[in-house]
């Protein structure tokens, strides 16, 4: 797909502030001719975007890593999801088992350089599976605080366009969406996880706290690294289409 179809893809969704399910629909509309993927971690608030797409095309291709250091209720709850939706597409991704031996012998990288752990057992098997595609769907929101605070519906991203149809979404609006459409909970988020990761670098927090206060807690580090913050790489702004 040649860049200047993605320009225009991406210029008409922001002209037409599209958002939620509206934008799902037009992201996955077959005549765009677009190859599109979901990434999706399967925690907290993963269900939200996963009906979404469900009620548009469940053959959707889903890429999530498996890091190996997953809390067991997130995988089963990964099972839970794809049984409840039906989705047929969903991709496990691992890192070599090679790689990580060879980087990380001990298991105790992410203490001392957590940005290589991810780099390794989550950027880069990402990144390889996101190569076959045009578009990745994310479930990212701007309450969520951090370099997420400013960040679009649409925007470009080294090869791909990124979508981000919860964006606007606010806590009460997830809750919202969780009541009426009865989705799965998981089950970590009762027992005080809002954000939920690998098991050696996620912790309880509260609301009041930040959703996701309980990520790499005492450290600088607040992403893992598979999408870039959209300030550094927004290659149209929404002010240039006159939103
Ligand atoms: S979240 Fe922690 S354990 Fe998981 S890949 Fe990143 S640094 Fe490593």
């Amino acid at each position: 797909m040649n860049a200047s179809f993605k320009k225009q893809c991406v210029t008409d969704w922001l002209k037409r502030g599209l958002d939620g399910l509206a934008l799902v629909r037009a992201v996955l509309a077959p005549d765009t001719g677009l190859k599109v993927a979901v990434s999706s971690s399967f925690g907290a608030e993963s269900a939200v975007l996963l009906d979404l797409i469900a009620q548009v095309d469940v053959a959707t291709p889903v890429l999530t890593v498996d890091t190996g250091q997953l809390f067991e209720e997130t995988v089963a709850y990964r099972e839970q999801l794809v049984d409840h939706f039906g989705l047929t597409d969903v991709r496990v991704l691992k890192a070599s088992e090679v790689l990580v031996k060879g980087v990380d012998p001990d298991g105790l990288l992410h203490q001392s350089e957590p940005d290589m752990c991810c780099q390794v057992r989550k950027v880069m098997p990402h990144a390889e599976a996101a190569a076959d595609f045009d578009v990745l769907i994310t479930g990212r929101k701007r309450f969520h605080g951090g370099g997420r605070g400013e960040l679009p519906s649409v925007h470009g991203e080294g090869p791909h366009i990124k979508v981000n149809p919860l964006v606007r979404h606010t806590e009460a609006d997830l809750e919202a969406a969780f009541v009426d459409r009865s989705l799965p909970r998981h089950p970590l988020v009762a027992a005080g996880y809002l954000s939920i990761g690998c098991t050696v670098c996620t912790h309880k927090t509260s609301i009041r706290d930040g959703v996701r206060a309980g990520r790499w807690a005492g450290k600088s580090k607040t992403e893992c690294g598979l999408h870039a913050a959209a300030t550094q790489t927004y290659e149209i702004k929404t002010q240039e289409n006159g939103l």
